[in-house]
């Protein structure tokens, strides 16, 4: 039998592989308290499966037991990467998240996220595209 957790996720509305978020115990709250990235209504998730991008609200983020990391399950960490637009001198952020085994490098993470957000656009309706710049990479947890 697998050693499950009690976790907060969401799930890919593409394959239903459900990606658990991080806890935001570093602030003192409740256990049930996840991450959720500040300010924003929507977070973005690349799946790790089907590397589909989907934008998630939290009102979807649900209660689901997940195989418990260190009792077997591979290391993995949850990752933000934002990209710039390149259009007009925009520059607007572009954030998305993805759960990733720990050795995964970065330049694997822009190539995957770079083709994931060519479907979409930033803020001011521009493309983003392959040229987008990174202006960061946090490992959350
Ligand atoms: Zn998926
Ligand atoms: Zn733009």
């Amino acid at each position: 039998m697998t050693p499950v957790q009690q976790s907060q996720v969401l799930v890919c509305p593409h394959c239903k592989r459900k990606t658990a978020l991080p806890p935001r115990n570093r602030e003192g709250k409740s256990p049930n308290q996840h991450y959720w990235p500040t300010g924003n209504v929507a977070l973005n998730l690349l799946c790790n499966v089907c590397r589909n991008l989907s934008v998630h609200s939290q009102g979807m983020v649900r209660p689901a037991l997940v195989e418990s990391e260190g009792l077997g399950a591979p290391p993995s960490v949850f990752v933000r990467i934002t990209f710039g637009c390149d259009q007009d001198n925009c520059g607007l952020p572009f954030s998305l998240h993805i759960r990733t085994e720990a050795q995964t490098t970065e330049d694997e993470l822009t190539t995957w996220g770079r083709s994931a957000i060519a479907t979409t656009a930033c803020s001011a309706g521009h493309p983003l595209g392959q040229n987008s710049t990174v202006i960061s990479i946090v490992r959350i947890q």
